[in-house]
């Protein structure tokens, strides 16, 4: 069981203006912020994140939403923090989401669903690579 995952807040939720709203329900679940930036994607990076769904209908939607504006990567750490994060957004469909998820409480569909989670401790130490530099984690963790 491993004690990080990487989230994002996603370009909907930063359009709506959701990212305080976010972080707070994450702080208040106990987790611990370790790295943090905005940034926008460009397809390659948005592609590259996503390429496990590269044979999807939705991927090229997938990429292009997650292009459409600036998203915020999250660097997070908790003890089990893969499952107890995924618990916390609930269902990648909103309406399927269990009541108090972020998804049930700000997401607007299955697309556009205001929060990403690693699915694994493994893709999780992949994805907060893709973000963040070493010196970036090492200068955060005290
Ligand atoms: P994420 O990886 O973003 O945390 P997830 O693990 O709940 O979400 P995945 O199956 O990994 O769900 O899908 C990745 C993302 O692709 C979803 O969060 C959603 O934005 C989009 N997506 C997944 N399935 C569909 C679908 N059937 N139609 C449209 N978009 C979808
Ligand atoms: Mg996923």
């Amino acid at each position: 069981m491993g004690n990080r995952t990487l989230a994002i807040i996603k370009p909907d939720a930063v359009k709506n203006n959701l990212i305080g709203q976010i972080i707070k329900e994450i702080t208040s679940a106990g987790f611990k912020i370790k790295a943090m930036k905005m940034v926008r994607l460009n397809k390659d990076s948005a592609g590259g994140f996503y390429e496990v769904h590269k044979e999807r209908p939705f991927y090229n939607s997938l990429v292009e939403f997650m292009t459409s504006g600036p998203c915020v990567p999250i660097a997070l750490e908790k003890d089990n923090a893969v499952a107890e994060f995924r618990k916390l957004i609930g269902a990648t469909d909103p309406a399927e989401a269990a009541e108090g998820t972020i998804r049930k409480m700000f997401a607007q569909s299955k697309s556009e669903n205001v929060v990403h989670g690693s699915d694994s401790d493994e893709n999780a130490a992949i994805e907060i690579s893709h973000f963040f530099s070493r010196k970036e984690l090492l200068e955060n963790y005290q």
